[in-house]
């Protein structure tokens, strides 16, 4: 029998960090409070890119904050009474804007991906669901030459770290992708990535796979964790339910900040939370890839269920009831770029992206604390960065030096 080790949260991080470190020979047990892949895991865009590299905070995030401020935009609002009470996180996030973090920022992010893709490709197949996988790569779509100049450092980083891609113009994006209205006068195709057309079957179907290869899943609803003699114990709802083992995975998504109080680490992440909604097929041909549009401030992704309408930020608390305004926005531009069919969802569904202030996801053993392990702050990519993620902390868990991940070491905010 190998160690034992609990990991506690069912997403695509926690996922892949038990099924990485059951192949490492350890005794896994994966704890949820429900079934595996029902929250943020489900509910993204399902996009696996290499131009995800590109953090929200970037040297360009200056120039737009007066125009982002306004709280006006399809892209990024916020309720100003988070902002007010989260100043600390929001001064830290803007000030790793700097070109010298963001470039150590950007080179971090471009690892975790690429050592995520072949290891996601590797799973899919071993899953049996290697269909779920698209080839090919997604479009970001301009309104206007002027915001393609706008996407100039972008395009910089992009070569700066050989993402391929290829420059559209209005009749090319018209050959690839014929159901776009012609309303875009530039497009960037970025090639050597990938789309899921079900994030949620995939996190369940490899959470499946961590069974059918000995893994326990267990149902607790954690309240406390806390240290003993033999090592970490997760506090249930009932005391009965309690688990503990010498080595503990926390890997909550948005969920880690809170459940971390309860052992002194006051984590400094923010809820950059994120709105979807299907649509049936409208008239005319349908979309074959996601698409990106940058001056409609949403995301389309063509899902199994239908057309997935994802919008961009909203700074908000993770448990404050939704506020689709943005929703409707984002669709109201969207409807100007496709001929969407009719809402399959009763309601908008709502999902919280998990930011630390430098955007990177923190990776590794916590500080002070022996046999604590963290898997979390995935902001924006962590669907497609988990399988990385659970490839680092299986390395690091089995004793490998940590100096090659040191961007992602717990230790730079705890
Ligand atoms: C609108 C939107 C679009 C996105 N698009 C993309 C994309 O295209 N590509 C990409 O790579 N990423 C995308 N993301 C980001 C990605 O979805 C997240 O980074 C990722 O899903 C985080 O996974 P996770 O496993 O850390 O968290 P989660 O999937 O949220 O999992 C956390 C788990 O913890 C469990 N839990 C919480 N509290 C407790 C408790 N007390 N006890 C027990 N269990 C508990 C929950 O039930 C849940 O299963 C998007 C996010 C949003 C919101």
């Amino acid at each position: 029998m190998g160690k034992q080790v609990i990991v506690l949260g069912a997403g695509i991080v926690g996922v892949c960090c038990a099924l990485e470190l059951q192949r490492r020979g350890m005794d896994v047990t994966l704890v949820d409070r429900q079934e595996p892949g029902q929250e943020t895991s489900h509910g993204n865009a399902g996009v696996l890119a290499r131009s995800s590299l590109m953090p929200f905070n970037h040297p360009g995030l200056w120039r737009q904050l007066p125009r982002l401020l306004k709280n006006d935009t399809v892209q990024f609002r916020y309720r100003p009474g988070y902002l007010a009470r989260n100043l600390g996180w929001a001064a830290s996030f803007l000030w790793r804007a700097r070109p010298s973090v963001f470039q150590e920022t950007a080179a971090a992010l471009d690892s975790l991906i690429r050592l995520s893709a072949p290891e996601h490709q590797r799973l899919l197949a071993e899953a049996g669901i290697s269909h779920r996988l698209r080839d090919t790569g997604w479009i970001f779509l301009f309104r206007s030459e002027a915001a393609w100049q706008g996407s100039a450092l972008s395009r910089a980083a992009y070569a700066r770290h050989q993402v391929p891609t290829q420059a559209l113009d209005p009749a090319e994006l018209a050959r690839l992708e014929p159901a776009l209205a012609p309303i875009f006068t530039r497009a960037l195709w970025i090639q050597g990535s990938y789309s899921v057309d079900d994030p949620g079957a995939v996190t369940r179907a490899y959470a499946d796979l961590f069974q059918r290869r000995g893994g326990t899943l267990r149902r607790l609803d954690a309240t406390a964790i806390c240290r003993d003699g033999a090592g970490w114990t997760v506090q249930g709802d009932h005391a009965s339910a309690a688990l503990a083992a010498p080595d503990l995975v926390v890997a909550l998504g948005p969920w880690s900040k809170s459940l971390l109080k309860t052992t002194g680490i006051d984590l400094p992440m923010a809820f950059e939370r994120g709105y979807h909604m299907h649509y049936g097929a409208g008239d005319g041909p349908a979309l074959t890839r996601p698409v990106y549009d940058t001056g409609g401030g949403y995301v389309l992704s063509p899902m199994a269920r239908g057309l997935r309408l994802t919008t961009g930020v909203e700074l908000n608390d993770c448990e404050t009831p939704a506020r689709p305004d943005q929703l409707d926005l984002a669709e109201s531009r969207a409807r100007e770029a496709l001929a969407l069919g009719a809402r399959l969802d009763p309601q908008a569904w709502l999902g919280r992206r998990p930011t630390l202030p430098d955007s990177r996801p923190m990776i590794g053993q916590a500080p002070r604390r022996p046999g604590l392990w963290l898997a979390l702050g995935h902001q924006h990519i962590g669907f497609s960065t988990a399988p990385g993620t659970a490839k680092i902390l299986g390395e690091l868990m089995s004793g490998a030096d940590g100096t090659p991940y040191r961007a992602f070491r717990p230790g730079r905010f705890i």
